[in-house]
């Protein structure tokens, strides 16, 4: 059963901050459920730990102001950071990779946060770590 809440890939401190409507467009919700059915929830379930998005969707507006790259999936609604309790990212990179969980990119962002994206019939299953 799907107990992610669309709230959860939505809310962002720097869009309240900067009173920027962050709502999706329909292409990015469909993304966004796709990513949440095949990716978000089989690992949320897997882990059995709590799983915080702490970046979800970030329209341009947004993702301009937290520096993200301009062709970010987050723009598109096929990717989140984030973070788990009690796990590094590293063990978490770790532990998706030896799932059977389908990606597009699963990052280790800066020993920090985990980014991970789905795309739809391309997901290229790309791991890697960024400093
Ligand atoms: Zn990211």
């Amino acid at each position: 059963m799907l107990n992610f809440k669309l709230s959860e890939l939505i809310r962002s401190d720097t869009a309240v901050q900067h009173n920027i409507n962050n709502m999706p467009d329909i292409n990015s919700l469909d993304c966004m459920l796709e990513l949440i059915v095949n990716c978000l929830q089989p690992i949320r379930e897997k882990l059995g730990k709590p799983m915080i998005i702490t970046s979800g969707y970030r329209n341009s507006q947004v993702n301009k102001l937290v520096g993200g790259a301009s062709n970010s999936q987050h723009t598109k609604g096929q990717a989140v950071d984030f973070v788990v309790n009690g796990m590094t990212p590293a063990q978490v990179v770790e532990f998706i990779q030896n799932s059977k969980i389908e990606y597009d990119q699963l990052i280790n962002e800066y020993n920090q946060w985990t980014h991970i994206s789905y795309n739809k019939g391309k997901n290229k299953m790309l791991a890697f770590k960024v400093n």
